[in-house]
């Protein structure tokens, strides 16, 4: 089925078909019929599903009707970091082309002023972080008395991130009358209560992981004999065994992350950081040049993992074992994107014994390990080498020297207008929480 039959507008099918889509994904083709028709959505659903299109192409269609008034936004998007809810103004302003909506950005670090302005002129959808929104109403500069339709994207990591007794107030402000969406990919008891709460008669819609890049995912396990120090060496002996053309390394803490990147300059590697203790304009400014190849490695905290679409990251190494299990499969969805081949190292040291166990658990299976030299352990056997996509000439060579090859800036990254929802979703993703 193609987008045609959804009963979006004739502009809105010019848009997607500019975009270079030409078969809405799963959620897409469930969500956008039943928005169109003015339902409340509860979406399972998680990044890389398609499920920002699956909003706000409808949105764009029924906020064309009417106009917007001063500090009375019609819409308002609910994203847990600035980074998402800058992707997701990103994903209307392309969607929005051939729309007159206007859209304002509310997220911290930005100046106040800016965003008032905007917000007197008037605005038909507003995309906000909840501490942002929240200071805003508090200064009596936004009321939601206008929202028409309200967006409660990522709720999970709303939760994850101590988001909710804010977005409560913000659902509590709301008119009765409201059409309202959300969005979490796994469903743990406080958002289901949030939902019962303010969702009528949603529509359920679950959808499945993206099974093509969890499958297009190499996964590897370092065992490294030390501790930090013994890391970083060991980081840098895989950077330069692996065919690394670009990659995130996730750290747990910001001033790992500090570290990490000032050790791997030193080395002389082409490396950004990004974490949450930066101003916006450098996060943005480094994302930026992350995903233009000015960067090469990009050392991150957890701001980094969820729901970032940068579509061809070749590398993921986790510096240590996440915090949250959940947070692995976030961290290396960020490499084998879009239906293309990625690779994830994780490094671990003995004192990671137990969060080891723990990920192992949750993912309910044993990650192969890979045979570090120095670090070889004669009770282990080394497995086979990953199994790459032949086809992908990215990994038939295996570089010696030179840690990272520098893509020619003009040469852009290869694009797939339909990344894979094949039948096959690996049984991790699919479970449920682990209980704490
Ligand atoms: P999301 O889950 O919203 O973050 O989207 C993940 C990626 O899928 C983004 O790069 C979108 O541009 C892309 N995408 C969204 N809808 C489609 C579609 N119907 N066909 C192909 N790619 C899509």
């Amino acid at each position: 089925m193609g987008f045609d039959f959804l009963g979006l507008s004739e502009d809105l099918l010019s848009v997607v078909e500019r975009s270079g889509y030409t078969k809405p994904t799963p959620i897409q083709a469930k969500a956008i019929p039943s928005i169109l028709q003015g339902r409340d959505i509860l979406g399972i659903a998680q990044t890389g599903t398609g499920k920002t299109a699956g909003f706000t192409l409808p949105m764009i269609d029924i906020l064309s009707q009417g106009r917007a008034r001063a500090r009375m936004p019609r819409s308002l998007i609910l994203e847990p970091t600035r980074e998402l809810a800058t992707q997701v103004s990103e994903s209307f302003e392309t969607y929005g082309a051939k729309s007159k909506l206007s859209m304002a950005l509310l997220i911290g670090g930005v100046a106040f002023k800016d965003q008032e302005q905007k917000l007197d002129r008037g605005v038909d959808v507003l995309i906000a972080t909840p501490g942002r929104l929240m200071d805003h109403m508090e200064r009596g500069k936004v009321m939601l008395s206008g929202v028409e339709i309200l967006v409660v994207d990522e709720a999970d990591r709303m939760l994850d991130m101590g988001f909710i007794p804010d977005v409560e107030k913000i659902c509590k402000a709301m008119p009765q009358k409201i059409q309202s969406l959300f969005f979490s990919a796994t469903m743990p008891g406080e958002i289901k209560r949030l939902t019962d709460q303010f969702l009528k008669d949603p529509k359920e819609i679950t959808v499945d992981a993206p099974a093509s890049t969890a499958q297009t995912i190499t996964q590897r396990l370092c065992k490294i004999k030390g501790g930090e120090k013994e890391k970083r060496a060991a980081l840098r002996q895989l950077l330069k065994s692996e065919d690394v053309k670009n990659a995130i390394i996730f750290c747990n803490r910001k001033t790992v992350v500090k570290v990490v990147k000032k050790s791997l300059s030193v080395h002389g590697y082409n490396v950004g950081e990004l974490h949450g203790d930066m101003p916006q304009s450098l996060r943005t400014e480094t994302l930026a040049s992350f995903k233009n190849g000015d960067i090469q490695l990009l050392v991150a905290s957890d701001v980094a993992a969820r729901g970032l679409d940068i579509p061809d990251v070749s590398h993921i190494f986790n510096f240590e074992i996440p915090n949250n299990p959940e947070d692995y499969v976030h961290r290396i969805g960020r490499t084998g994107r879009a239906g293309r081949s990625g690779n994830s190292f994780t490094l671990t040291s003995p004192s990671e014994k137990k969060s080891l166990g723990f990920l192992l658990k949750f993912l309910g299976k044993d990650i192969p390990l890979h045979q570090m030299q120095g670090q070889e352990d004669k009770h282990q056997k080394a497995p086979a080498k990953p199994e790459v996509n032949k086809q992908d000439s990215r990994h038939k060579n295996k570089r010696d020297s030179s840690p990272i090859i520098k893509r020619d800036k003009g040469q852009k990254p290869k694009e797939q207008s339909i990344f894979g929802q094949s039948d096959h979703v690996p049984a991790f993703l699919l479970r449920d929480e682990p209980k704490k």
